[in-house]
């Protein structure tokens, strides 16, 4: 490409242009020259010869001369051979090299021009015109054309996500590739298509005062559906902006004046902008790889990927409502809060709460962020199911993946089954090494149970005070939460219940408080009138309201239990799977190891499972018993899911985000903490955390905690509340969770706490 110099002289006679000068300038994979010649400006490209190109060189100038017959500078005109040719073909250097040449086109960049609403609106107009005089543009070079930079043919770009090297990147680019395939794609055939520009970025576009008047560089044409060609303008101009829809707006109301929009195609701008994006940053990926020196390839790269994690905080619902709104078309659900309310409790007993005094009405949701119907975005600092992230895409699609394969039951022999259980299995010491699968937490514990009962012949069961395990009569039996409920059944005579090992509230607080802790459940169980079968607790107790065990009390009290012949059991339900984030289960920051493990929630992200892990010796002995069946419990679409959320932990590094995110939490809370004299005490590990609200006299204050409760809810923001006097603040977001949405959820505690010490001053 270097060495045209020689032959330049000689092409630009071809034209008919003598004593021209010629400067190099620059381009995405090809060499130009800007050639002036008696005053007049041109443009003069130059490729490596393939047929495909040329044909497409040949479309591109039937375009041009479509486009502009007489002597309009809005677009490039091809300028003829004195042979009356648009395409010169000449091997240079032993090389077959295409050449032509077009007419330079004065004005600024958009990008350096400046911004204002009135720019934004020409913009979109602009483009409306040019689209409106394609529209009677047929090329079937163009038609049969398949790009790796057309929006249609995003499935092209989908394998260079791969090149992205951060997971945390690529994930955003796989989850908005799935929304693409989900909302868009269904949408396709039904969409008018045209011949469009396809890259009307801000360095195509030629501005003279506040009105876009050129555009160049038509090598990314297109026919592709019309829509996109608005998609892959805004795309561009609003990057860099902190308000991108605002600007959106513009653009769309200039062009819908011009050449009128169809409803189903605003409806889709959200999810073309969004693949647009992953289109982008795939193709800087792939270049940068097939070619590291190559700094063009990731011109617009930062921004890109900016505007990629401001999009996934803004709700579709506000995007489609906002576009719609722009050119007057109505696209609102009126029901309102109170009445969607009043239909569910038709059917659905009131039992079943719901969270809040203004419940939320959720209608999707991405990774931390939740969105509801009235286009708000929550962020989620509360929900632990979807550990990885809402609708996280490799889950999402393993799940779609299997459950178009195989769904069957383990009464089949499927590899999946053996595959999973020796991944999870892989998690824990021995000799924990058996697997039961079962559907949610309180199937796991409840089988949990009976194999203790099976295991050691005896019945009773020793409970921590506050604990929850589940939903079943034996898990309503062993919940201590819900047994000594106000409203629940009470203790049943073959259960213990011990102390909360609590250093902040409790009876011990001191280095010992474990031993003593440990010593008096002791003590409760040799007085005790049945021999004990098990012992259940959770590593922080989270309806305790997030209580750590005290140091030393599970070790202490392992060793006493096992010497009695107790089966120990860890619920993990909550704690597990790299939550706590120094340990990837809570057990093993108390140095033992149970003899059952309890696992649910984070398993599948959402998608039910549940686990009772044990060792060689207690599921032997149940063997001995009725055979054990589940219809659902490690069935094949379960089993793959399981493996996705097992990935993805470790791809992202979780564990050690919610060991860094969760340190920093508790840093920023702690400086709370010394401000004011509300929060009492800042608690837990990782992504697993409490801050207890208290009053003047350092007394749970129920009140408060839920006021800020509900006051960040209406900041949207989700965090709950739990603890024996409701008081203690909740936080388990999923564990993607970063450093700014903890400073977030911070700075909006300080907010409320600021306001309410306003107010009483
Ligand atoms: N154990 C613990 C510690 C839990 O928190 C829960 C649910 N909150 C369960 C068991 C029961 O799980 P599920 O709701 O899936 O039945």
């Amino acid at each position: 490409m270097e060495n045209h110099q020689n032959s330049i002289p000689k092409i630009l006679e071809e034209y008919g242009l003598k004593d021209a000068s010629l400067k190099r300038i620059a381009g995405y994979d090809n060499a130009n020259y800007l050639v002036v010649s008696d005053g007049k400006r041109f443009v003069l490209k130059t490729y490596p010869f393939n047929l495909e190109l040329h044909d497409l060189l040949l479309a591109e100038s039937d375009l041009l001369d479509h486009l502009s017959p007489g002597s309009s500078a809005e677009y490039p005109k091809p300028v003829k051979s004195t042979s009356g040719e648009s395409l010169i073909v000449e091997t240079v250097n032993g090389e077959k090299t295409l050449f032509r040449m077009l007419t330079w086109l004065e004005g600024t960049f958009f990008s350096e021009s400046l911004h204002i609403p009135e720019l934004f609106i020409s913009f979109g107009a602009f483009l409306a015109r040019l689209d409106k005089s394609l529209l009677s543009f047929q090329n079937y070079v163009y038609k049969a054309r398949q790009y790796d930079w057309d929006i249609q043919h995003l499935e092209l770009c989908e394998p260079y996500a791969s090149h992205i090297t951060d997971p945390a990147k690529r994930k955003l680019v796989d989850y908005f590739i799935l929304q693409y395939k989900e909302n868009v794609l269904p949408q396709l055939p039904s969409l008018r298509k045209s011949v469009i520009h396809n890259d009307a970025n801000d360095w195509n576009v030629l501005v003279n005062g506040d009105d876009v008047v050129s555009i160049i560089d038509f090598g990314d044409t297109v026919y592709a559906p019309l829509i996109n060609e608005l998609a892959v303008a805004i795309t561009y101009a609003v990057m860099g902006k902190a308000d991108p829809l605002s600007w959106a707006v513009y653009i769309i109301q200039g062009y819908h004046k011009i050449l009128s929009l169809e409803r189903r195609e605003v409806e889709l701008l959200y999810y073309l902008i969004a693949a647009r994006l992953c289109l982008s940053v795939c193709q800087s990926a792939i270049g940068r790889h097939r070619d590291p020196e190559n700094s063009y390839v990731s011109i617009s790269e930062d921004a890109a990927w900016d505007l990629l994690h401001l999009w996934l905080t803004i709700n579709p619902e506000r995007a489609r409502r906002t576009f719609g709104a722009a050119i007057g078309m109505e696209m609102y659900d009126d029901e309102s809060v109170k009445e969607k309310v009043q239909k569910r409790h038709r059917y659905i007993n009131p039992i079943v709460s719901l969270s809040y005094k203004e419940p939320v009405w959720t209608t999707k949701a991405a990774f931390q962020y939740m969105y509801d119907g009235f286009c708000n975005t929550f962020l989620d600092a509360y929900n632990n199911i979807p550990h990885v992230g809402h609708s996280h895409p490799k889950v999402v699609e393993a799940g779609q993946r299997q459950m178009a394969v195989l769904n069957t039951n383990t009464r089949y022999m499927y590899d999946l089954l053996s595959t999973y259980a020796e991944r999870l299995l892989a998690h824990f010491p021995k000799p924990l090494s058996k697997v039961f699968f079962v559907n949610s937490g309180s199937a796991a514990s409840d089988l949990a149970i009976r194999l203790a009962r099976h295991y050691t012949g005896r019945e009773a069961v020793m409970v921590m005070e506050h604990g929850y395990h589940g939903h079943t009569c034996t898990g309503i039996d062993i919940s201590d939460y819900k047994f000594s409920n106000i409203k629940g059944p009470g203790r049943k005579p073959y259960i213990l219940g011990v102390p909360m090992p609590d250093t902040y509230r409790g009876k011990y607080r001191d280095e010992l408080a474990g031993q003593k802790y440990a010593d008096d459940a002791l003590g409760l169980l040799r007085s005790f009138s049945e021999p004990m079968a098990a012992f259940i607790a959770e590593p922080v107790i989270g309806c305790g309201g997030q209580v750590p065990l005290a140091p030393g009390y599970l070790k202490s009290l392992y060793l006493a239990l096992r010497e009695r012949g107790v089966v120990c059991i860890s619920d993990e339900v909550q704690t597990g799977f790299g939550r706590l984030g120094e340990h990837f289960w809570g057990f093993e920051a108390h140095g033992v190891v149970p003899d059952i493990v309890v696992l649910g929630k984070p398993m599948g992200n959402g998608h039910p499972m549940g686990a009772v892990i044990t060792t060689d010796a207690i599921a032997e002995a149940f063997e001995s018993g009725v055979e054990f069946f589940s219809s659902f419990g490690g069935n094949p679409v379960s089993c793959a899911i399981g493996l996705a959320v097992l990935d993805v932990i470790k791809e992202e590094g979780l564990q050690q985000n919610a060991l860094e995110v969760g340190n920093h939490y508790k840093k920023l809370m702690n400086e709370i903490n010394a401000e004011y004299q509300y929060v009492g005490d800042v608690r837990g590990s990782g992504l697993f955390l409490g801050f207890e609200i208290v009053d003047e006299s350092g007394a749970p204050n129920t009140a408060l905690a839920a006021h800020i409760k509900n006051d960040l809810r209406n900041r949207h923001i989700l965090i709950s509340t739990d603890g024996p006097n409701d008081n203690v603040l909740k936080s388990k977001p999923p564990l993607c969770f970063t450093k700014q949405n903890a400073e977030r959820v911070v700075n909006e505690i300080d907010g409320i706490l600021t306001h309410l010490n306003m107010e009483l001053s």
